[in-house]
């Protein structure tokens, strides 16, 4: 357990109505920089999702980003995802939204009344079965260890859990994500894995001030997601997102062709801890 989390109901389901405005504020100003940053690069109102990044923030806050139009939300702890999945799941019931409802054959929901929940963080395996009822994604597979036993846990339950690959293009040591070298023979693997459905490739961009070099590793990354995509092998069909850009680099992401930009304190705030 985190230190934050010692400090912080996350369950917590009620807002004040001051705060409720400024993270509604926050979807919508990010909102815009989205669709300014598709028509500066050519493409598609639209095309480009919305993740709320929502770690050390609360039920209620996370509701308030949701009524803003927020439609896929991801946590980077286990123990956040099931901290909040309850209050998350009867509040979006409330307003006859569906969380972390897998699409496909069974779901119930149509895609503008269900709530993606994705994992964007390390998962350690002895996690697996706490998130697997809660998420519908899992953005932060880095090795076949990993996705071999998710792969395993998920078909024991009769799902199949949406996977992207995570990459780590910058090479900085402090990341997590597989290195670009064995990337696509990974995927390739994963794609093929049972109980996985590979949905895509995940980056966080380089930490520097350097367009260039935060644009190279974007490039790559979808250079990679269409060599997947088109390459013929088992399962690759369903590799379409590119999930890259953060509030810092979006649109540098989305110049790159992003599929989802994963965005926390251009919403929120400043986070009070990590
Ligand atoms: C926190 C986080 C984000 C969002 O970062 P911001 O700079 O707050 O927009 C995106 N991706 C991952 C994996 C994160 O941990």
């Amino acid at each position: 357990m985190s230190a934050y989390m010692q400090h912080k109901d996350l369950s917590k389901e009620d807002l004040p109505t001051e705060r409720g405005r400024e993270i509604a504020d926050g979807v919508h100003r990010v909102m815009e920089r989205m669709a300014e940053a598709e028509a500066a690069a050519g493409r598609r109102p639209g095309d480009v999702r919305l993740l709320a990044a929502t770690k050390t923030r609360d039920v209620g806050e996370i509701m308030a980003a949701i009524d803003a139009g927020v439609r896929l939300i991801g946590e980077n702890r286990p123990q956040e995802v099931t901290a909040k999945f309850e209050g998350l799941t009867r509040q979006c019931a409330q307003r006859q939204l569906a969380l972390g409802q897998r699409q496909g054959p069974g779901s119930v929901a149509g895609p503008s009344s269900c709530i993606g929940f994705h994992l964007i963080g390390q998962l350690q395996s002895n996690k697996i079965n706490k998130i697997l009822p809660c998420v519908d994604t899992v953005e932060s597979v880095d090795s076949l260890e990993l996705a071999d036993k998710l792969g395993k846990r998920a078909q024991a339950r009769g799902l199949s859990v949406g996977v992207l690959l995570e990459v780590n293009e910058s090479g900085e040591a402090a990341k997590s994500g597989c290195s670009p070298d064995e990337a696509e023979e990974l995927a390739y693997r994963i794609a093929g894995t049972e109980g996985l459905s590979l949905r895509g490739l995940m980056t966080i961009g380089a930490h520097v001030d350097d367009e260039r070099t935060i644009r190279r590793g974007f490039a790559h990354l979808r250079g990679l997601r269409d060599r997947v995509r088109d390459s013929g092998e088992a399962g690759t069909d369903s590799c379409r997102e590119l999930s890259m850009g953060m509030t810092g680099d979006m649109a540098y992401a989305i110049a790159e062709g992003s599929t989802i930009v994963r965005v926390g304190a251009a919403i929120f705030g400043k986070r009070a801890f990590i």
